[in-house]
């Protein structure tokens, strides 16, 4: 962008966290391993628009684990590499209105409500695969569990740094600890198992899933992922093409109505536009065509949303005119 234009949009969203920084209630969550991703004072706010402008404000280097954000991008994967109707199979497109570590199912189908929720996001998980052949042979060889983890994870891994445009990578000292604690999902992929939605081995779908949530990310790279979302599934700066237009729409339908947690309906009210976000305190937001936006704070609320995150979203939804309800819209 212009540089007196970049000046100002910076500012501007150096005065967006300063106003919102002054909320210190919530709580960081206990689950989250990294004590450095526990610091409560630290706080980031960053915008990539659909053409590849990037502004960002605060500890806006700071690492955390990605989390429950990367459920979205990795569904985007699997339509891609699965196809949308071996994804459909496996998954559904209804919020649960239940807690995101709960096993909601769809009655008649057995399939996990939304993608997700953690049901869903261990299904498509393990869905991912370079090519359709290799999701085949995945649900075949189920012995060879560390070789079939380490190749999902590669994948995925790779895939999500598509989206951000550099190359990231798992904390695998925070993954090992996290999954030595996970009885909550083990117990979720052993009852997926029952309901025979899940083609690999429980652990092995875990195992791959916590790697997942702990891929390391800074409130750029967050905002970058959003904006490729934002920009049909090309990423704006490279141009690179990281998952078909419809893999990319199909995202920010299911973000629009489940990714909230339980606080989905009233964000997209309240807010209005698709939205991610996780147990360590970030959140995306997706205006089609336009911009990804990306906020850091790690207190939640009761829901497990960031609380400066949700402000920080408001304030900038409100003053940038981003409700996808809305008649009118102004260009970013
Ligand atoms: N790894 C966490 C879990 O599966 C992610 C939770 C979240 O960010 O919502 O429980």
């Amino acid at each position: 962008g212009q540089p007196e234009r970049a000046s100002s949009v910076s500012e501007y969203l150096d005065h967006v966290l300063a106003e919102c920084g002054e909320d210190t209630s919530g709580e960081v969550s206990e689950d989250i391993p990294a004590p450095g991703a526990t610091d409560p004072a630290l706080h980031a706010l960053a915008l990539v628009t659909a053409d590849g402008s990037e502004y960002a404000a605060g500890d806006d280097d700071f690492y955390f684990t990605i989390q429950s954000i990367s459920k979205p991008f990795v569904y985007a994967l699997a339509l891609d590499d699965a196809g949308l109707e071996r994804v459909h199979e496996a998954v559904g497109t209804e919020p649960s209105g239940e807690a995101f570590n709960e096993l909601s199912l769809e009655g008649g189908t057995g399939r996990p409500l939304n993608p997700l929720i953690n049901a869903g996001a261990i299904v498509t998980h393990q869905l991912v695969s370079r090519n359709p052949e290799d999701a085949e042979s995945n649900a075949e060889h189920t012995t060879s569990h560390s070789k079939d983890v380490q190749r999902r994870t590669a994948r995925i891994v790779e895939g999500l740094s598509a989206f951000a445009g550099r190359d990231l990578s798992v904390d695998h000292e925070l993954a090992e600890d996290e999954y030595s604690k996970d009885y909550r999902n083990l117990a979720i992929a052993h009852m997926l198992k029952t309901h025979d939605v899940l083609a690999t081995e429980p652990e092995e779908a875990v195992r791959g899933y916590t790697d997942q949530c702990c891929v390391l990310v800074t409130v750029r790279d967050i905002a970058r992922m959003a904006a490729t979302l934002a920009n049909n599934g090309v990423h704006p700066e490279s141009g690179e093409r990281v998952v078909s237009e419809e893999s990319a729409r199909r995202t920010l339908s299911v973000m629009a109505t489940c990714g909230m947690y339980d606080g989905s309906g009233r964000w997209l009210a309240r807010i209005g536009i698709p939205a991610k976000s996780g147990i360590s305190g970030g959140i995306i937001g997706v205006l089609p065509g336009q911009v990804g936006l990306a906020s850091f704070a790690p207190r939640l609320d009761d829901e497990g949303n960031s609380i400066q995150g949700v402000e920080m979203f408001a304030r900038l939804c409100a003053d940038l005119g981003l409700h996808l309800m809305a008649s009118e819209r102004r260009d970013v």
